[in-house]
Parts: C-alpha cells; sequence; structure tokens
C-alpha cells in the first residue's frame, strides 16, 4: 500500500521533485518485500523500488507493475515514461522501500 512522502530530509524532498519533474509521483511502502531484481542483466541486486503505470478507467492496457533494484530504477522508470502517448497517459507512481528516513 502507497503511502504518501511527506519528505523531511534534502535528498527525499529533491528526488520527490525530480521525479514530479519528469511526471511520476513518489510514495512508499512499508511493507515492500525485497527479492531478486529481475531486470538486472547479470547478478541479481535486491529490489528496492516499485514502479507502477496506473491506468484509468478510459486506457487500453493493463496495470504495468516493476520491482526494481536501485541499479535498474532509471532505465525502467525512463522507459515506463517513454511509453506513454498523448491518448494514453496513465499517472506513474514510484514507491520506495521502507518509507522516509
Ligand atoms: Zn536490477
Amino acid at each position: 500500500m502507497t503511502t504518501a512522502y511527506k519528505p523531511t530530509d534534502t535528498a527525499t524532498s529533491e528526488l520527490a521533485a525530480a521525479l514530479e519533474a519528469m511526471g511520476a509521483t513518489l510514495g512508499y511502502d512499508p511493507h515492500f518485500v525485497h527479492a531478486d531484481c529481475e531486470w538486472c542483466p547479470d547478478q541479481p541486486r535486491i529490489t528496492e523500488f516499485r514502479i507502477t503505470r496506473r491506468p484509468g478507467p478510459g486506457f487500453q492496457h493493463e496495470q504495468d507493475e516493476a520491482e526494481v533494484c536501485l541499479f535498474c530504477f532509471i532505465p525502467v522508470l525512463r522507459a515506463a515514461l517513454d511509453e506513454r502517448t498523448e491518448s494514453d497517459d496513465a499517472p506513474i507512481y514510484v514507491e520506495h522501500a521502507g518509507g522516509p528516513r
């Protein structure tokens, strides 16, 4: 379950602002279950983020969700952002494991 971030430190505030500028919303999941990242090209790292593309009622596609490690976070987020079109700009949410620090 996503809980909205109330950033308490500069790094988190900057990450939230950067994601906002890219068109994604930052939240966190205090119950995030870490696992091996399936996006890693070689040795899997441990997942830290969930990227969700959540279509509204008018959208054609299913909800997309990827759990990724820090290493895979940017490329997968970039791909999710690039896949959006004018007619299908489902909002993208980024959830970080654990919560605010
Ligand atoms: Zn990875």
